[in-house]
């Protein structure tokens, strides 16, 4: 697949004929989201909206349908006080966003639209989660549909913040974004995890090996077991939305 066919689904980059010729094809949108967070020093901190967008572009190019562009305003999570991270605390305000970008979708005539979040903090999750509840009273002809990247089954590796599993799906999608040199040597600088525990506490130390990374060693990524978690993940969207 060409780049120009992705961007093509890119509904910021299109025109009413264009979008319209689109959605008369399937009546889809998909809205990513994501969070500007700190995710160690090896991976960009927009990673959660990087991940969500290619992932609904390369969903809708399978399937049919068009991109929002991604929220990369997220909810707040644990690791919020870490540098460079600017999360939205009121759910309000994140909620608000979306509500109206759905109501507007609804009024151009959109018949489906599924949120696919790439940011997964439970703050985020509860709200969405409260967002869909409401919109089943609210909406009239629109139908929601919610996925978090969490969610993918028989992926083998747990979603996690900055870790193996976020390494191997960026990887996948902008393998010039992940800088595995800008960590320590494993040989020389082990992960020090007591007991296996790759997400403890330890991990908020700034003098960590690898601080503010939340699941297992990063430096183990490994390019063929990113490509199978990244196919389980579309085939997973690809099959439910
Ligand atoms: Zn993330």
């Amino acid at each position: 697949m060409k780049a120009e066919e992705l961007e093509q689904l890119q509904i910021e980059r299109l025109n009413p004929l264009e979008i319209e010729k689109s959605l008369e094809q399937r009546s889809l949108v998909f809205i990513p989201l994501g969070a500007i967070e700190w995710h160690g020093l090896h991976l960009p901190i927009g990673l959660d909206g990087l991940t969500s967008h290619g992932i609904c572009l390369r969903v809708a190019h399978e399937i049919g349908g068009l991109v929002m562009p991604p929220l990369y305003y997220g909810m707040s999570a644990s690791i919020w006080h870490h540098p460079y991270t600017i999360l939205i605390e009121e759910e309000a305000v994140f909620i608000k966003i979306l509500k109206t970008t759905l109501t507007r979708l609804e009024a151009s005539g959109v018949q489906k639209v599924v949120i696919f979040t790439g940011h997964f903090a439970l703050k985020q999750l509860q709200a969405l989660d409260e967002l869909k509840q409401e919109w089943t009273t609210i909406g009239k002809s629109l139908e929601l549909h919610l996925f978090s990247i969490a969610d993918c089954p028989k992926v083998g590796i747990e979603a996690d913040h900055g870790a193996i599993f976020e390494t191997s799906v960026l990887g996948e999608l902008h393998p010039n974004l992940v800088k595995l040199e800008n960590l320590p040597s494993k040989d020389l600088f082990p992960a020090n995890d007591i007991d296996g525990n790759s997400k403890g506490d330890h991990r908020r130390d700034r003098d960590n090996v690898l601080f503010g990374i939340l699941g297992d060693d990063p430096r183990n990524y490994n390019k063929e077991t990113a490509a199978t978690i990244f196919q389980q993940i579309i085939q997973w969207l690809v099959r439910s939305v």
